[in-house]
């Protein structure tokens, strides 16, 4: 066996994006590599692999507000790893993106495309913006001068970005129609999320919160949750939490709670989750919905439920409100909206976590929907999507939770072992070149 040369962080004068000292995303990341190396067996050889993102763009973004002002952003793409697949993950607008964000985010992307098992590597992208401070023309231009910088690394068959915070299917149509007219050619299938007139997939935009449903049906299944009757607490009643509180209401559970932006609200007999959607809708929030009482933000986690579903932000499930959570079923809709002392905190409760790797990635089988339709110019309808959907988060789950129960081990480290084992053995497999 060939030894590993150590390059790491540590054994050099100068810290470098790769030290796990500087704790932040990337930092959380490394950590959870660390958490399950000892069960990668013979694969363990490679597992550096893991902690270096493969690829790393930094461009700077010039575009010309509409006030004459040239302004410069910083944008990133990140391919994690590429050994199953070309690269996939979405671009984030934020004023906070840094680095070490997208590079985790491109990492869980690995993570969460191996442990599905659709054909992708991981990967990210960003921009350092508040795009609220722009008008639509500048967001224009800045969306169309970010995909030209990056246009060397993306591509159907290299990299293929998708909606992320801040951006939607319009931002998708720009970046499709800037890539398109660089390459001389229209090219559907270089991002997903896309309308569906513009070679979007049906389903996708329920896509995140179905999955959430779906492992969340299955592990309720196998560990004698009773969905009727079963309270359920949401946090974020956007894309995800909206259609997984629909979902599960529609199934017998009791919507108990909801917390987003604008407040929380209870009803311990139950929402009426229909009336919400609409109230929503019309008032961008839940306060101030009818059918239930105000609550303290803090309340919300204490409240009395069987499941709780954190599908807003990242880091809210802390170790100061872990304690309070009186769920048995937390499914996590939301990226990363565990920190790691919660995950801890949980486990010792006997609370069962569904990790967002496995969770939430119903919109990347979707988005991998959307890109094969877009190859074949064919289209599938919406009950086909969604079975197909249905199938393969089922079977993921399945295989999740065998290796959970075999190393005794969380459904977040067991994800991790999945998918790190195959994207090892995928590197293992077509080896080092040259
Ligand atoms: P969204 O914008 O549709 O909804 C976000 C929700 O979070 C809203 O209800 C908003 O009010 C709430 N929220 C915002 N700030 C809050 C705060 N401070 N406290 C409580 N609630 C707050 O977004 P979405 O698409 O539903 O995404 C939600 C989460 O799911 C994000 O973490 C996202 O990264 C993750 N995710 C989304 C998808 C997808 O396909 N949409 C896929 C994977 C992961």
């Amino acid at each position: 066996m060939s030894k590993t040369k150590d390059t790491s962080a540590a054994s050099h004068p100068i810290p470098s994006y790769l030290n796990p000292d500087h704790i932040g995303p990337w930092g959380i990341y490394l950590q959870q590599v660390d958490r399950v190396t000892p069960y990668l067996g013979p694969l363990a050889r490679w597992v550096e692999t893991l902690k270096r993102p493969k690829r790393i763009l930094v461009v700077d973004v010039p575009i010309e507000l509409d006030d004459g002002t040239i302004a410069h952003y910083e944008g990133y793409r990140v391919q994690h790893n590429l050994s199953r697949g070309p690269g996939k993950g979405g671009v984030r607008f934020h004023q906070d993106v840094t680095l070490s964000e997208v590079m985790a985010l491109s990492a869980w992307m690995s993570i969460k495309n191996a442990a599905v098992n659709v054909p992708y590597g991981g990967a990210k992208g960003g921009v350092r913006v508040d795009p609220r401070t722009l008008s639509r023309a500048e967001l224009e231009r800045l969306t169309r001068r970010y995909t030209s910088e990056i246009g060397m690394m993306i591509g159907p068959s290299k990299d293929i970005p998708a909606p992320d915070v801040n951006t939607n299917g319009q931002i998708m149509a720009w970046m499709m129609d800037t890539y398109s007219m660089n390459v001389g050619a229209t090219s559907t299938g270089v991002v997903t999320g896309k309308p569906v007139d513009l070679g979007g997939s049906l389903g996708r935009i329920e896509a995140t919160g179905r999955g959430v449903f779906t492992v969340g049906m299955e592990a309720a299944k196998l560990s004698g949750l009773n969905i009727q009757g079963a309270k359920l607490a949401v946090q974020g009643f956007g894309n995800v939490g909206g259609t997984a509180a629909k979902l599960f209401a529609d199934a017998g559970a009791l919507v108990v709670a909801v917390q987003d932006h604008t407040g929380s609200i209870h009803n311990a007999k139950g929402l009426d989750v229909n009336a919400l959607l609409e109230h929503v809708a019309a008032k961008g929030g839940v306060g101030g919905f009818g059918g239930a009482q105000s609550i303290d933000n803090a309340d919300f986690w204490g409240v009395n439920c069987d499941i709780l579903i954190p599908a807003a932000l990242e880091g809210q499930i802390t170790k100061d409100n872990a304690g309070k959570i009186k769920a048995k079923l937390v499914i996590e809709g939301a990226n990363g909206p565990t920190t790691p002392e919660a995950d801890d905190i949980l486990n010792d409760k006997g609370v069962l976590v569904l990790p967002d790797v496995i969770a939430n990635a119903g919109g990347v089988t979707v988005s991998y929907f959307e890109w094969v339709q877009d190859f074949s110019s064919f289209f599938w309808t919406e009950d086909e999507i969604n079975a197909r959907l249905v199938r393969i988060m089922q079977e993921a789950f399945a295989g999740v939770w065998a290796v959970a129960q075999e190393h005794k081990v969380t459904l977040r480290t067991a994800t991790f072992i999945v998918a790190c084992k195959r994207i090892l053995h995928a590197r293992e497999m077509r080896g080092l070149y040259p």
